[in-house]
Formats: structure tokens, sequence, C-alpha cells
């Protein structure tokens, strides 16, 4: 069995990013990237198949500039066999990555493709159901189990108020969901090894795929500065705060 796992080359998670005083983005400027969490939680499970010979190939894709190459060696050290990068200097949505990696899915014959349920940066959560849309194969979104045979995955997904149990015929879309595994840290060997392995460049202008935007971004504000903190020196100071705090008045 073949796996694809696509990984976003995100700002990195523990970073705070600045919104751009006119509005139209974050300036992520210089700022450290890294795989995406949820991506690398994606890849952790690839992993594990792979080593537990369910799958024979885990094949990680990314698509972007020539810079997301970083993201795909990390991938490449944590135990991945190949890496394809889809290059591009477009600024992707989640409907033009879903497209591109239609056309690589359908060059590759993954039997799962398993993916981040979001990414990081645009939280949009959307490219891996246009995937398995328009692959026209079946989806589990939020898995935080995955057990697979030959010809099914069963994927446990939390839901509200329980865990709902799906069946899915193979080749499927899966998207990785916080709790599914806990993702290992590449060994220095593997990393210096990686360096050196050879990434599959496909120029993305090549594909015949068409990437213009479909969104326009209206504008982007930071959230509010949280007013500051009070001290209180007792339990009925506070229940008194609170109680001014929701119109009640200040006595009990
Ligand atoms: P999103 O729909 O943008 O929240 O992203 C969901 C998932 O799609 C991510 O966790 C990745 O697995 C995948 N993805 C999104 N953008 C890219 C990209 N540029 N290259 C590869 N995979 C991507």
């Amino acid at each position: 069995m073949k796996l694809l796992v696509p990984i976003k080359w995100v700002v990195d998670y523990q970073l705070r990013v600045r919104v751009r005083e006119d509005g139209s983005g974050v300036d992520a400027s210089g700022l450290k990237m890294s795989m995406n969490p949820f991506d690398e939680i994606a890849l952790e499970e690839a992993v594990r198949l792979r080593e537990s010979g369910i799958a024979r190939e885990l094949v990680v894709v990314s698509c972007g500039t020539a810079a997301s190459q970083e993201t795909l060696r990390t991938a490449l050290a944590m135990g991945a066999d190949r890496a394809v990068l889809i290059e591009t200097d477009v600024l992707l949505q989640p409907l033009a990555v879903a497209k591109l990696l239609k056309t690589l899915a359908q060059r590759e014959l993954p039997q799962l493709v398993i993916m981040g349920k979001q990414a990081i940066d645009d939280d949009a959560n959307q490219t891996a159901q246009m995937l398995a849309a328009m692959l026209g194969w079946p989806q589990a979104t939020f898995a935080s189990k995955l057990q697979v045979t030959g010809t099914t995955a069963i994927v446990s997904r939390e839901i509200d108020g329980g865990l709902e149990t799906l069946e899915l015929s193979l080749p499927a879309v899966v998207s990785a969901d916080l709790r599914l595994n806990t993702p290992r840290y590449a060994s220095l060997p593997n990393v210096m090894k990686a360096r050196r392995a050879p990434i599959e460049c496909l120029p993305a202008a090549g594909l015949g795929v068409d990437l213009q935007p479909r969104l326009t971004t209206v504008r982007v504000s930071a959230p509010q500065p949280r007013p500051a903190g009070v001290r209180v020196d007792s339990v009925e100071a506070l229940a008194a705060r609170l109680r001014e705090a929701l119109g009640m008045g200040g006595e009990a």
C-alpha cells in the first residue's frame, strides 16, 4: 500500500505573528517556519503504518516555494521514503492546493492520503474535504484513531458527545486531529541523511491547474488586547467583583 502525506510549511506555532498595519494580512517575513503541527501528526501515523509493514511506501508532498523543501527534509528525516515539491511562487488557497494534490494523487495512486485537519496559518480546514470530493474518494475528517487493513480504513472521530467510528473503502482521504498520536523527533543521523536526499521538484505551472485565488481577504485584524487582571484579597471580594461585573450589585 502506498501512502501520500501533504505537508504545509507554516510560521512556527510558538511564534506570535503581527498583523500588517494596513490590515491586508499578517507579516510573516523573517519568522521561523516549521511543519504544520497537524501534518506532523498525519506523518507520524503514516510512518507507523510504514514501520508496521501495512504500507510499502510513504510519499510526502508540499506545494509552495522552493524554500518549502526544508519541511520535506524534516519529513524524510521522520521516515518518509520520497518527497515531492510542487513548486510555485503563487500564494495558494486551499482550492488550488486540493487541485494540485489531486493531480499528484492521480499520478502516484496512493491507497490512502493522510493529511492535517487544518493548516494553522489559514485555519481553513478545507483542503482534505475538497481533495476527497475532487477525487471522488471517501473521506474521514478529524481522525483520532486509524486502523488500516488491505482494503479498508476504520477511523474514529471525536464528535459532540462521543466517538463516531467510520469504515471507508480504500482509496480514501483521512484528516488527522490532535489526539491521533504524538509525533516523534527526527534523530540527528536521519536529519543529516535527509539533507542529502533527492527531492523531486514539479513546477506547478506545468501541471495545467488553475491556481487563481477565488477568495479575497477583506481585512485581517489583531485580537483585542486583554485588559490587565485584578488581584483581590478574599473569596468574598472576588464574589463582589463578579456580581458587580454581572450587574447584580456589589453586596451579597
Ligand atoms: P487547510 O485546508 O488550509 O486548513 O489545510 C488542511 C491540510 O491540507 C493541511 O494540514 C495539509 O495537510 C494540507 N495542505 C494545505 N496547504 C498545503 C500546501 N501548500 N502543501 C501541502 N499540503 C497542504
